[in-house]
């Protein structure tokens, strides 16, 4: 239709499952990323039903994925200190969503997303320093001097987005007064751990755990406490004493002290979000998933509202010429989801961290509530980005 070209800056996981779905559709896409190699070590993420059903039913990537991920047998909530179990929900998962909740180390994602781009038109070692933008088209500058043209740049480059602060003229990041330590755990270092899995999330006053498998018989885990505000360092990720993670976690139970005890733990992540802007474009630059509207990771939402992003963009781009105009209708069908999946991403720390007490008991009912699911995750995991119109998804609660 077009031998117009679109530039793709980031081969995370959201840049590379827009490249995927626009050269399906037939345009020319080019993708630019920083790093030499497409993986982050020590790094997983889970994905639910409102993404892994493009990667299935549009890329029929099920073969290639299912090897590779854990799909999740429940997902579970603990009182993170006696280990009582509050509600366990999503047995039957896949039926009710009609694609599975799974667990992938993020590496091994980009891999396969990576393979069913191709070769063609993946740019490693390009990190983006400017564009030189004259409203017909865009030059792109690359830190070593490069440049690429294009008539349209997506800015799918994350939460540290040189493309948003390009469009905004500063950084807007915000601190979210929660951080986090992680790491991935061998099964045989989790003697203790009921409902191996599940996906759970073990709450606390002022803390939680969360963790579930991933293919290859790994878990991941991520301890998000309380943190003052605002955050002390400039970077994000600060080293830390080993096990000084543990301190405030000595009276939870032996299943969680273990499984955040069973791998060195020397950094600390300050979890940062953004605020929601009221436009994703500027001249020919749009954004994409993080860089568009970076989100907390407490509903584990931040890749799978890029992948959702990325589709209703590339549905959008594919059959016509005017893609200002494709670009206005990507952004009206998704600033208002992700807003509200921002929102519930940032409250919902709020309520797993409840101090013991009445709204505690009173939470901890509602997610022992057969109903949970339906009232707090199916707007976000029942939600097809393609077909619904966001503002009558769901009609569910934050949690
Ligand atoms: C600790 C933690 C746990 C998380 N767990 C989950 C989870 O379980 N489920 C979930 O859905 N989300 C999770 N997230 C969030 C998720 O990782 C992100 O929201 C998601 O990766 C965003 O996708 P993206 O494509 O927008 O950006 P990214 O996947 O971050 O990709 C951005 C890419 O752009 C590249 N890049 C950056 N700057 C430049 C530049 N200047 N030029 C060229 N390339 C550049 C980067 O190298 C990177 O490859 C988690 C996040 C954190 C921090």
């Amino acid at each position: 239709m077009t031998s117009r070209r679109i530039a793709v800056v980031g081969a995370g996981i959201g840049g590379l499952t827009l490249a995927i779905e626009l050269r399906r559709r037939g345009l020319d896409v080019e993708v630019y990323e920083a790093t030499e190699e497409l993986r982050e070590v020590g790094a997983a993420v889970a994905l639910s039903a409102n993404a892994t059903r493009f990667f299935l039913e549009r890329f029929g990537l099920e073969e290639r994925l299912s090897p590779r991920w854990a799909e999740v047998e429940a997902l579970a909530f603990r009182d993170g200190r006696d280990g009582r179990l509050i509600g366990r929900h999503g047995t039957d998962y896949r039926e009710r969503f009609g694609a599975p909740y799974a667990g992938i180390h993020r590496a091994e994602l980009q891999q396969v997303l990576a393979g069913a781009l191709g070769g063609e038109g993946l740019h490693l070692r390009k990190r983006l320093v400017g564009i030189d933008d004259d409203g017909a088209s865009a030059v792109l500058r690359f830190e070593d001097g490069g440049t690429a043209e294009a008539d349209l740049v997506v800015g799918a480059d994350g939460a540290r987005s040189t493309t948003r602060r390009l469009l905004l003229g500063y950084d807007d990041a915000v601190y979210s007064g929660t951080s986090a330590s992680r790491g991935i755990v061998p099964p045989r270092a989790l003697s203790e751990l009921p409902d191996p899995g599940a996906i759970q999330f073990w709450m606390g006053p002022g803390a939680h755990l969360l963790h579930y498998p991933l293919g290859g018989g790994d878990h991941n885990f991520f301890l998000v406490e309380r943190s003052p505000a605002p955050w002390p360092h400039e970077r994000w990720v600060v080293p830390v004493e080993p096990d000084s993670h543990l301190e405030r976690f000595r009276d939870w139970h032996p299943a969680v002290r273990q499984m955040v005890s069973a791998v060195p733990v020397t950094q600390r992540w300050a979890l940062f979000h953004r605020p929601p802007l009221g436009r994703w474009s500027r001249g020919r630059l749009t954004l994409l998933g993080d860089a568009a509207h970076a989100l907390v990771p407490h509903h584990g939402q931040g890749a799978n509202q890029s992948i959702e992003d990325a589709i209703v963009l590339a549905d959008q781009l594919a059959g016509t010429d005017d893609w200002d105009a494709a670009r206005e209708r990507y952004e009206r069908l998704r600033r208002g989801r992700t807003r509200k999946v921002q929102h519930a991403s940032i409250t919902t720390a709020d309520v797993l961290h409840l101090p013991d007490g009445r709204r505690a008991d009173e939470r901890n009912a509602r997610l022992g509530h057969p109903g949970a699911v339906d009232r707090h995750l199916a707007w976000i995991h029942g939600f097809r980005a393609d077909v619904d119109v966001p503002d009558e998804a769901g009609g569910g609660t934050w949690l």
